[in-house]
């Protein structure tokens, strides 16, 4: 299928409360442009420098989100235009941001990321560490950015079951936080293999790649 076909098929089956994030990374230019044309207008980059040229050479009225791991020296390459930040893991990340969306005069969005899998390997906050990070002063010093949800990546397993426990794991904790911290609406979890999962686990916003633009050749 086409990627304006794939792209349809998805969006058709989406609630409309759930936010897509066309995952675009290691895809060209062209395949962007056939998502944009079909009405896709919110697009995810993992790497910094792609994330830019696309930025420089696409139409202005796509929001970039970015959800790979950000490092804090790379932050001012996307603080003059990024929508969202998924990932983030660390106080220093976010002071690294702060600064420089005050140095563009913007508040930038930002997701904290919690560890919710089983490896090692991904990134990530306990339940516990955010909790405490929202309410430290150095946290609450950030007045140019805006944390306004959480994002979680299920164990790449063929068990659903517990995949559906760990996105479950996620929305207790984002719920909990919720009533505390009014600023959080957003929960970014679930990608191709495991979105409809995390729907049903409560996520509102998806982000999606290969089913839409066709498996990558290299990440
Ligand atoms: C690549 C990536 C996705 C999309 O993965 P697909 O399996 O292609 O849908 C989602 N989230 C993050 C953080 C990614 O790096």
């Amino acid at each position: 299928m086409s990627i304006k076909d794939n792209f349809r098929k998805i969006k058709e089956n989406l609630p409309e409360t759930v936010t897509l994030v066309a995952v675009s990374k290691t895809k060209p230019n062209e395949s962007i442009l056939e998502a944009y044309k079909a009405g896709q207008r919110i697009f995810g980059e993992n790497k910094v420098q792609e994330l830019v040229a696309k930025y420089e050479s696409l139409p202005k009225d796509i929001e970039w989100h970015m959800i790979g791991h950000l490092q804090t020296n790379k932050v001012k390459f996307i603080a003059p235009f990024v929508h969202l930040i998924h990932g983030i893991d660390s106080l220093k990340l976010l002071e690294a941001i702060n600064k420089h969306a005050l140095s563009n005069n913007r508040i930038i969005n930002v997701l904290l990321q919690v560890f919710i899998a089983e490896e090692e390997t991904k990134f990530g906050f306990s339940a516990n560490e955010i909790e405490n990070l929202l309410e430290t002063e150095e946290f609450q010093k950030l007045k140019n950015i805006k944390v306004v949800g959480l994002m979680g990546m299920a164990s790449n397993t063929d068990n659903k079951q517990q995949i559906h426990n760990e996105f479950n794991g996620l929305n207790i904790l984002f719920k909990k936080l919720k009533t505390q911290y009014s600023s959080l609406t957003t929960l970014s979890m679930g990608m191709s293999s495991d979105y409809q999962i995390a729907i049903k686990e409560g996520s509102n916003m998806v982000r999606v790649g290969s089913s839409i633009f066709g498996d990558r050749n290299y990440v």
